[in-house]
């Protein structure tokens, strides 16, 4: 159905961009093959690292009027298998276009190339006075990958996802075209919003080059409250509560003593509380005494009406690293503790995160399996990890295919969606069907279609 990639397409690659940056695959360079998860396998026949807008327009309209499938991948740090290329083709790396282009402060807006670091657009705005919020935790992902994955992160609650930071993009379209999706402006209801359809669109649309992100004011202060619970229910029921106090908190996670044992042992460190079996974790920013007063109200409320055990002031650089990155580590210790492991990023309504949680200990019971997990309690989004352990592939398999139906099948009943942040990919195809239905599928399909009629563009994902 698609063209294979001959020795011409190579050669004609090659003079399109430099030479140098067009790599024809072998397992010698088997991380394109995959993303972070690991588990799903698709190899490209050609990998083009490009430095340009121009570049890449050159590309996508070779591969467009060649009848070649192109897969995007920025860091390749995905968790569903989004940028594996399915199909083989080309896979277009963004790396290289890692500039930060313009501040503009008058603005508020930052410019920057799609294959910039989450990690230095954090640096710089920072060292400038101003705040990019969202905060996903794999800190080495493209900007592009966060934009089309809209990914989330723990300052959600109060700031939101990437979709509310995005002002305006500038993609490529499978067929070469240079477009730009909304503009510098803060309001727009100019037709339909394109921008945003290419937001969370796993670049299954277009191919995003540059983005025009809002920044804000660098708070003055943040600071964590680390509150012990007895319970993992006692704690999460009171994050309700906690929204509803008008503390306004910037993130509100929960764990339990489990996952950081996980933590634990992939650090080598000990946390520095070690007495309850659940913990919620909040942070407050904004200027100095608005910091202070909301976490001094939330720390009275905490102890004398949310049934809090206690409430730590996580107030030195010391204890806040120790909190936060054991918070941080939680995915990467899970997997170290077993051979192999499959994630559920469902979002629920934030009423029913306690009663779904408590479900999948059942399904613990149920399935004989291990679903250790953790969350952001602010918004509803759970990640629950599915680990294989001892058993055997075919055992694996079917369990897993259970507990997922289970999982997605419970998350529906009670008003959640597949995922929270980290996307569709391949993954979760089946279960995105499921959920949606068929009408909403064809009418992301025809979607797909107005942007991309060969589906030459990441096929096989998302519908
Ligand atoms: C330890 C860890 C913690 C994580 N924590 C979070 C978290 O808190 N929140 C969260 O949301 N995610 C999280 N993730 C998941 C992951 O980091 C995000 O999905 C991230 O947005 C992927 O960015 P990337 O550059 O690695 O993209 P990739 O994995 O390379 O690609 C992801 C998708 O984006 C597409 N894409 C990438 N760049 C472009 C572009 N320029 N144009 C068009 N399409 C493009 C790809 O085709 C693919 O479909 C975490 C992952 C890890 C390993």
């Amino acid at each position: 159905m698609y063209k294979k990639v001959t020795n011409k397409d190579v050669l004609a690659l090659e003079k399109l961009i430099d030479k140098t940056r067009v790599f024809i695959y072998d397992d010698s360079i088997s991380e394109y093959s995959k993303d972070e998860l690991g588990t799903l396998i698709g190899k490209p026949e050609v990998i083009v690292k490009v430095e340009s807008t121009k570049e890449v327009s050159k590309v996508a309209k070779y591969a467009y009027d060649n009848n070649i499938p192109l897969t995007v991948r920025g860091s390749g740090t995905g968790l569903v298998g989004a940028c594996v290329p399915l199909y083989g083709g080309i896979v277009l790396d963004m790396t290289l276009m890692n500039k930060i282009i313009n501040l503009d402060e008058e603005n508020q807006i930052l410019e920057v190339e799609a294959g910039a670091l989450l990690m230095d657009i954090a640096d710089y705005t920072k060292a400038r006075g101003y705040l990019y919020a969202p905060d996903p935790g794999e800190k080495s992902a493209t900007i592009g990958g966060n934009i089309t994955t809209n990914a989330g992160g723990m300052r959600a609650v109060k700031y939101g996802v990437t979709r509310d930071w995005v002002r305006a993009l500038e993609v490529v379209l499978m067929d070469g075209t240079i477009l730009e999706f909304g503009k510098k402006v803060v309001k727009d209801t100019s037709g339909y919003s394109l921008k945003n359809l290419i937001i969370g669109s796993e670049g299954t649309l277009a191919i995003v080059t540059k983005a025009y992100l809002k920044v804000v004011s660098l708070p003055e202060k943040s600071l964590s409250l680390l509150v012990p619970y007895a319970s993992l229910e006692k704690a999460i029921e009171q994050v309700p509560k906690i929204l509803n106090s008008g503390t306004n908190p910037t993130a509100i996670e929960f764990f339990t003593r489990e996952a950081l044992e996980y933590s634990e042992t992939f650090l080598g460190k000990k946390f520095p509380d070690q007495n309850s079996p659940a913990y919620i974790l909040l942070t407050f920013d904004g200027s100095q005494a608005e910091v202070d007063e909301n976490a001094k109200k939330a720390s009275e409320l905490l102890i004398n009406k949310f049934e809090a055990v206690d409430v730590l002031i996580v107030d030195t650089d010391e204890r806040n690293e120790d909190v936060w990155s054991a918070r941080s580590s939680f995915l990467e210790a899970i997997k170290a503790s077993t051979p192999l492991m499959d994630e559920c990023d469902v979002v629920v309504p934030r009423s029913e995160v306690s009663d779904y949680i408590k479900y999948t200990y059942e399904l613990e019971e149920k399935y004989g399996l291990r679903l250790p997990s953790f969350g952001h309690a602010g918004d509803g989004n759970l990640h629950i990890y599915i680990c294989k352990d001892d058993l055997s592939d075919e055992e694996w398999e079917v369990k897993l295919d259970l507990v997922f139906h289970d999982l997605y099948k419970r998350a529906k009943e009670v008003g959640g969606l597949v995922s929270g942040e980290h996307g569709i990919g391949y993954a979760k195809m089946e279960y995105l069907k499921e959920s949606l239905g068929d009408v909403q599928i064809n009418l992301m399909r025809n979607i797909k279609a107005a942007f991309d009629p060969k589906n030459l563009l990441n096929p096989g994902k998302i519908v």
